[in-house]
């Protein structure tokens, strides 16, 4: 059959049996010296990576199929799955917690967090038949497999009027908690947002600049969080973007050893990944230390060229789970960590896995139906018409 023939029945099912026999099939091609081209082999490496993208988003709905965007995303780069999180800057979170429904009835093999929808502002006046734990419950049961919050980011906890710590919303950790649900929470952004000598460009473009007086503090939003640690402290957690914490990383390393669930997420924030490149050896310890508490993903929506993404998927994919250098985030080289197998899958997939689950749930359409019912009214017009045809070919 071939080298190339026995190349492809190893990648088609990857075990241990067949990485040590990809091993050995690679090791007998290069001093037999047979001519194989090099990419069939760069093929083969890829195929056997398993890589999970914890951290995606569905950010509008555009012109573009996005069925198909992340259908493009997992075949170029060879994903096993995709973990689709709320973000409600853009649409209520309703509306994004209704597409990315509609997004696991068309791929079950994915995984979704869904948003609690800010029915009233501040947030503690909230209709009781619609508080953050009956939407939770509601989410739950619908087949949802976590929850995101992003209500620590500046400007959404402007938003909720109240501190991360109100007891409007420790009754939803405390749900969460006690049930083992996987929640995926952004606090704060990278401390300079709130100096305007030294926030980038494009933050200030985006609006995500901090000084006018009317945000909290970057300390006071990183206090409210390690309360809600302290309060929920078995809570299954995990903080994107590394918890902003690049620059002290001590702040980690304790919270892991008083947090037996405590994790963080490696989606860019570039300026954690400077860090990496300034601490090299630093962090090259950190994660082998910690690989079982930190987590892939990229933070991406996929939507238009891709050409950022797929640059930025390279850079964190070569950091994490090879030993090659990669020109990062300040167009300086970062070196890949060079880590053993099983830490890289840590950190690739099995970590997600552990807390999440290696099977997606299954969306009830009953109750996934009743949802968009009864949350009907925080739908624009316009919503509600690119809604109709997939109600009528999904439900
Ligand atoms: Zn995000």
């Amino acid at each position: 059959m071939g080298v190339i023939g026995l190349i492809y029945i190893i990648n088609n099912k990857r075990s241990k049996i067949n990485n040590l026999a990809y091993f050995l099939l690679t090791h007998i091609i290069k001093n037999a010296k047979i001519p194989l081209d090099v990419s069939i082999l760069r093929w083969g490496v890829k195929k056997m990576r398993k890589i999970i993208d914890s951290h995606l988003h569905i950010s509008k709905w555009g012109d573009e199929d996005f069925i198909s965007c992340f259908d493009e995303y997992c075949k170029e780069q060879s994903i096993h799955a995709l973990n689709i999180c709320a973000i409600p800057s853009r649409q209520s979170n309703v509306c994004n917690n209704i597409i990315m429904g509609f997004y696991k009835l068309a791929r079950p093999k994915n995984y979704i967090h869904g948003g609690i929808e800010l029915i009233n502002i501040p947030i503690d006046n909230m209709p009781k038949d619609m508080d953050a734990v009956t939407q939770y419950r509601e989410l739950m049961e619908i087949g949802f497999d976590g929850i995101k919050m992003l209500e620590g980011k500046p400007t959404e906890h402007k938003r909720i009027g109240k501190d991360l710590n109100h007891p409007s919303l420790n009754a939803l950790y405390k749900e969460i908690e006690k049930d083992g649900t996987h929640l995926i929470m952004h606090v704060n952004d990278p401390d300079e947002f709130w100096d305007l000598k030294r926030a980038p460009d494009w933050a200030i473009k985006a609006g995500w600049t901090y000084t006018d007086g009317t945000y909290s503090s970057y300390e006071d939003i990183h206090n409210q969080t390690l309360k809600v640690l302290e309060d929920y402290p078995n809570i299954s957690v995990t903080i994107a973007h590394f918890f902003f914490c690049g620059k002290e990383p001590e702040i980690l390393e304790r919270l892991f050893k008083l947090y037996p669930n405590f994790c963080v997420d490696l989606t860019p924030g570039g300026e954690m990944y400077v860090e990496f490149q300034k601490n090299y050896d630093y962090y090259k310890e950190f994660f082998n230390k910690y690989s079982d508490r930190l987590i892939f993903g990229t933070d991406s929506a996929y939507l238009g060229d891709n050409k950022y993404e797929k640059w930025l998927f390279n850079v964190v994919t070569t950091f994490i789970g090879t030993d090659k250098p990669v020109s990062s985030f300040d167009d300086k080289i970062l070196c890949g960590l060079g880590m053993s197998q099983e830490k890289v899958d840590n950190i690739f997939y099995a970590n997600f896995e552990r807390r999440v689950g290696k099977e997606p749930k299954k969306i009830d359409k009953e109750k996934f139906r009743a949802y968009i019912e009864k949350y009907s009214f925080a739908l624009t017009d316009e919503d509600k018409k690119r809604i109709e045809p997939l109600i009528k070919k999904y439900l």
